[in-house]
């Protein structure tokens, strides 16, 4: 409509173009025009609503990045519809990190706000449904149809949900659509916004009553009503008006003064209606308040130092790492720095990776910072999560503790980012695109802002370690734990040896047995860590060598035995489990190999009495599910936790002194260039639960068939230098990170010949170019199907220094666009992973 009305407006020269950030995967803004009314209040970082495409009603949400006078060339700029915001939403520091991410990362600005913008964020449209006043032809309408229609004529509209929830059972979709065909109903779309605040009602006396006269002749002429002016009483027991008159204009819950009996109800409406209360909405925070317990934290002399070079450090560097063990009070120095940083008066972010957040950590950083501090979280409903970005953006937040995308966050004035535990794969986002890496997006943003960067950890990735060796970052280390504890006692355990003298039960050592038992004696907790869920990866007939696959995917399916179902990994495929073997009857089908699920039941057979609790991502779906089982245990009544890595993961418990970790084989000969750099990381990070208080020393168990490899032997003597020195030569030697940067590109399609065709022409095109020692591949990834879809890697190795990487990313660009705008090629997708991990 407004389209129409400006349309033939001949003051041309007053017109304005808005440069859109669209929600879609097109790499460029879109030129819109901005009607009249909204030139004076439209500004970039503004959420605006523009109609799309040629589908009549249908509207995206998008942000303005510029504002000019200039109508574009290439075609008719198109009117936009709503300005949502007054103030900007998206402040000029992201529009230039969006930027930023699509460039670096390959992708598009508008695939990179979709991701940044929580969903509550983006309206949505919801199709509507009108009565058509202009219909005369009922005999044409059948009984439901007629049904339906008297609803709509009820109503103003009706969206199909409302109309099924009228109508019972009509199926209203194919009804409505044989009521559009006969033009009695017109269909709308209506936009609406995802966020609803919180609203509570609320009542107060009103004004005229603040004086005290006039209150003692209301109580007065109450007397007659006794119903009525108890209900006035109560609502001064807890508003004393006289003494605080402003405690009145914020008034009281209604619910308060009249949850108990129906009597007092009826006499607050009566009061309401003869004006003595009145009622108003208020919008209620989600979160709680919470105040600050802990005023303040002390630091030991080792973490003052460290806190003290840090900040001397900061002079020089943006960057430090802070390189300390396991169980030093990482967390402790982190509270230090952010507290100053807060009273120098600027902004805080403490990233944590997905997991380790939904834990200790947070009441931990509650009792310190009370509600200043937000919580971002991918758990978190979408109106919570607004509720944060809002809340950073009127500064009621100067501090955030959130998970990787907590980046995107409308920060302009931080003064320090943390990045714990920052060797964390999961700080690299896969899937969809931006496929961004957030600690390395929080030192760009730190770079932009003028904020420090510091990043924590046990066993630091080998890339920013050579980074700090460089003297690129600064370094700080930390290596002793907090109180009396020290680092456990870690011992290997030679399953080979155990297997030829029949000592093993099922997938158990007789020692790890050993030490289980005792430690339920002494009434300690015990951690066993198996990185695989599931009972078992894998059915195998004995007889003719079956195994089970799934249909979609080349893996085989997990047999999971609580849901007796036997499901994928990639694609979620589920079955039944057979009872005979599929191909020859055979009742002789196994399962093979062993997950989370299937210790679990071994430990109830061989230990009747323990109390065993399960930590995976079956276990864990549910919101709160996660917090449950931590709580189950660090209450004490839990005698073992298995789990996966997420159990590797800023845990700390007073009472766990043994841990336990099996199949530590298959994590360091896994086919990867960084499985001995992960194996090392993960196997340390789980083995540092182990022995957190000062009591006794922890112990734990390593199972392995080969105690003489020598990352066995670097892990027992927390040797991180010695695995850091070794891992350098390797990647030097086949030019790996950190020497080269690394772009995955994964080519998709549903042939595998097609796949194959454009997968080869492509890695030639790029090798005409870039060098065959650059290019690697085209090559089978370990898992060449993944829902029926065919995949072929290839892999470009940059090597880092004065190579222009821009250009080098334009060139692949343009090679991609080549092969995805080749029609002989059609349906082909090419994925791009930038420093892919
Ligand atoms: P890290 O993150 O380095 O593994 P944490 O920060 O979790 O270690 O600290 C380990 C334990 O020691 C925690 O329970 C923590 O509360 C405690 N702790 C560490 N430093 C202090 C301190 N200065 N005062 C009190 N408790 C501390
Ligand atoms: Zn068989
Ligand atoms: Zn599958």
């Amino acid at each position: 409509m407004l389209e129409l009305t400006y349309y033939h407006s001949n003051e041309e020269e007053l017109t304005f173009f808005a440069e859109l950030i669209l929600p879609i995967p097109v790499p460029k803004l879109f030129t819109y025009r901005v009607p009249r009314e909204l030139v004076d209040i439209i500004k970039i970082g503004a959420r605006v609503i523009v109609p799309f495409g040629k589908k009549q009603g249908k509207v995206f949400t998008a942000v303005v990045a510029g504002l000019h006078n200039t109508p574009p060339s290439q075609y008719q700029a198109r009117y936009i519809l709503e300005l949502l915001d007054e103030y900007p939403l998206v402040t000029g520091y992201q529009l230039e990190l969006f930027r930023w991410i699509s460039d670096y990362y390959m992708c598009c600005i508008g695939e990179v706000m979709n991701i940044a913008l929580p969903s509550g964020l983006k309206i949505s449209s919801q199709s509507k449904v009108q009565y058509n006043p202009d219909f005369d032809h009922k005999e044409l309408l059948t009984n439901s149809e007629e049904e339906l229609l008297e609803e709509l004529k009820n109503h103003p509209a009706l969206s199909y949900d409302e109309l099924g929830r009228l109508v019972g059972d009509i199926n209203v979709p194919s009804v409505i659509k044989s009521l559009v065909g006969k033009k009695a109903v017109i269909i709308f779309e209506e936009v609406r916004e995802k966020y609803t605040p919180k609203m509570v009602r609320k009542i107060r006396l009103h004004t005229d009553y603040e004086d005290q006269t006039q209150l003692m002749m209301l109580i007065h002429r109450l007397e007659k009503l006794p119903k009525q002016q108890e209900v006035v009483m109560r609502y001064l027991s807890h508003i004393p008006v006289q003494r605080n008159p402003e405690l009145n204009q914020k008034g009281l819950d209604k619910g308060i003064l009249n949850q108990d009996d129906e009597l007092s109800q009826s006499s607050l409406q009566t009061l309401i209606k003869n004006k003595v209360f009145e009622t108003f909405d208020v919008i209620q925070p989600r979160f709680s308040e919470m105040q600050a317990t802990q005023a303040e934290i002390k630091l030991t002399d080792a973490q003052q130092l460290a806190a003290t070079q840090i900040m001397t450090q900061f002079e020089q560097q943006h960057v430090v790492l802070l390189h300390g063990i396991t169980g030093s009070g990482k967390t402790e120095v982190y509270i230090h720095l952010i507290q100053q940083a807060l009273d120098g008066g600027s902004q805080a972010l403490y990233l944590l990776p997905e997991i380790a957040l939904t834990t200790q950590i947070v009441v931990r950083l509650q009792k310190v910072f009370g509600d200043k501090m937000g919580i971002y979280h991918s758990k978190f409903s979408d109106n919570e999560r607004v509720e944060v970005w809002k809340g950073v953006l009127s500064g009621k937040y100067q501090f955030v503790v959130g998970v990787r995308s907590a980046v995107f966050l409308p920060f302009d004035n931080l003064g320090l980012i943390i990045v714990d535990e920052e060797h964390e794969t999961s700080y690299k986002q896969h899937d969809p695109a931006p496929r961004y890496h957030a600690r390395d997006v929080a030192i760009m943003i730190a770079h932009w802002q003028q904020a420090k960067v510091l990043l924590g950890s046990a066993t630091p990735s080998i890339e920013t370690y050579y980074l700090a060796q460089q003297g690129r970052y600064g370094l700080v280390e930390l290596f002793q734990r907090y109180g009396a504890a020290t680092l456990p006692e870690i011992i290997l355990v030679d399953t080979k040896q155990e297997k030829k003298q029949k000592t093993m039960k099922n997938e158990f050592s007789s020692a790890l047995l050993q030490a289980l038992e005792m430690n339920m004696e002494r009434k300690e907790q015990s951690i066993l860590f198996q990185n695989r869920r599931g009972y078992s990866p894998y059915l195998q007939c004995e007889d003719c060598d079956w195994t089970s696959e799934c249909p979609n995917c080349a893996v085989s399916l997990t047999y999971h035995q609580r849901a007796a179902e036997l499901r994928c990994h990639y694609c979620g495929h589920k079955e039944e489990v057979p009872r005979l073997c599929p191909t020859c009857g055979s009742t002789k089908v196994r399962t093979m190999g062993y997950g989370t699920e299937k210790l679990e039941d071994q430990l109830q057979i061989i230990f009747p009495n323990a109390r065993t609790l399960r930590m995976d991502l079956d276990t864990t779906r549910a919101k709160n599910a996660y917090q449950q089982i931590i709580q189950e245990f660090e209450q004490g009544d839990i005698d073992m936790l298995v789990g996966t890595q997420m159990i590797t993961k800023g845990l700390d418990f007073d009472k766990v002194s043994l841990v336990g970790i099996f199949d530590a084989d298959r994590l360091i000969h896994f086919p990867e260039f960084r499985a001995t750099e992960r194996a090392f990381q993960m196997i340390t990070q789980v083995s540092g639960r182990a022995g957190r208080r000062g009591d006794r020393q922890g112990k734990v168990l390593i199972q392995t068939s080969n105690p003489q490899q020598s990352i066995l032997q670097k892990v027992i003597n927390g040797d991180y230098k010695g695995l850091y020195t070794e891992e350098l030569l390797e990647r030097e030697q086949y030019s790996y990170p950190p020497f080269t940067r690394l772009i995955k590109l994964t080519v998709r399609h549903f042939e595998q010949a097609i796949c194959r065709q454009a997968a080869e022409r492509l890695a030639a095109e790029l090798t005409d170019r870039l060098g065959s020692t650059r290019v690697l591949g085209p090559e089978e990834p370990l898992v060449e199907r993944i829902r029926n879809q065919f995949l072929f890697d290839i892999m470009i190795k940059i090597e880092r220094g004065p190579v222009n990487m821009k250009a080098v990313k334009a060139f692949i660009q343009d090679r991609i666009n080549d092969i995805l705008t080749d029609k002989g090629l059609r349906q082909v997708s090419i994925v791009a992973d930038v420093d892919c991990m």
